[in-house]
């Protein structure tokens, strides 16, 4: 398992040679903004606490003890705790409500497994949305979002998803034939672009433009 992220410079620096060998990166996001998002991925839902006070479950920080100046063992016991959390589900029923995103996460998403979107507390924030605004700056802002975030259902990717968020194919045939055809005007247009990266050209793969992932 990698934690060399979890370890001191020196370490982030042998990572980070590597890095720019493989992957040809330069720079790299600063160390205060790899901490903050190490404990926001990991810990969103304390994190999120000032965001929603009242639906804050102190209960489930008071299992986790730290000590703040032993990072690297925090991070251990961490990981040890997830897992047990983690394995101690294998044989419970799936929990359809329970949110995939943190409160503290400005972004909003679409779950084709489960036919449903998330917007966290966060995303509903100025200058995306704001009760105070009129309607119509709401609905340009994250009215747009929500618009986005549903036609995820019906792309090509969730168009496999059923309303149950099972993959079946419930449309019609001719929805799927017309819906392919016009697709594929995209990849038409997409294959013809080229981007520049690092003093090359590299030619577009149409197809993989056709969805976000
Ligand atoms: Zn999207």
């Amino acid at each position: 398992m990698n934690r060399a992220n979890n370890l001191d410079a020196r370490f982030d620096k042998v990572q980070q040679d590597f890095y720019r060998e493989i992957y040809g990166t330069k720079s790299q996001s600063a160390r205060w903004k790899k901490c903050v998002d190490y404990v926001n991925n990991n810990m969103g839902m304390a994190v999120s606490a000032l965001y929603v006070q009242e639906h804050f479950n102190s209960a489930s920080k008071a299992k986790l003890h730290f000590e703040s100046d032993k990072y690297f063992e925090n991070v251990i016991g961490f990981l040890r705790n997830s897992t047990n959390k983690t394995q101690s589900k294998l044989y419970d029923e799936v929990d359809r409500d329970k949110w995939t995103v943190v409160p503290s996460v400005v972004n909003a998403h679409y779950h084709r497994y489960r036919n449903l979107m998330s917007f966290p507390a966060a995303v509903l924030q100025s200058p995306l949305f704001n009760k105070d605004y009129p309607n119509s700056l709401n609905y340009g802002a994250i009215g747009s979002i929500v618009g986005h975030e549903l036609t995820h259902g019906f792309d090509s990717n969730g168009r496999h998803h059923d309303s149950n968020g099972n993959q079946r194919l419930w449309w019609h045939p001719n929805t799927i034939d017309r819906f392919i055809a016009k697709s594929q005007c995209m990849t038409n247009q997409y294959n013809n672009y080229t981007v520049r990266v690092m003093g090359e050209d590299h030619k577009i793969n149409g197809i993989l433009t056709l969805s976000e992932v």
